[in-house]
């Protein structure tokens, strides 16, 4: 079986990806420059310091159904974390990852809830 796919050599879907990826790392406070991130005065108490952000960010389409069973491992730090309120607070209207025990879908609903 042969293939007909020809890739332009003017792909620009990587350049956007990777632009879409930095503002993301971003938002979370990633710094892509390699200088550390400035963290608020609380997270050093956090119960997730010193852990990846990987279970905290999961590759996860958040408007699904059951999509919060991504965050199941990071939520057994954050359910025993001193800041859980400081961190909630921090995240109510980030759009990406578990802030304070609550993920995206979860902190929608509570700012829906507020609006009404
Ligand atoms: S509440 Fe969860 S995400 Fe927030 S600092 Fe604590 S452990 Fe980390």
């Amino acid at each position: 079986m042969s293939s007909n796919v020809q890739v332009s050599s003017n792909v620009r879907g990587p350049e956007v990806l990777s632009a879409a990826l930095a503002a993301v790392l971003e938002a979370v406070g990633w710094d892509l420059t390699g200088k550390p991130p400035e963290r608020p005065t609380w997270h050093a108490r956090a119960a997730c310091r010193g852990q990846g952000h990987k279970s905290f960010f999961p590759a996860t389409d958040d408007r699904r159904p059951g999509s919060e069973s991504a965050y199941s491992a990071a939520l057994t730090f954050c359910k025993v974390c001193p800041v859980i309120l400081e961190c909630r607070r921090a995240g109510q209207h980030e759009a990406f990852g578990l802030w304070g025990g609550l993920s995206p879908a979860q902190r929608r609903r509570r700012r829906a809830r507020a609006a009404n």
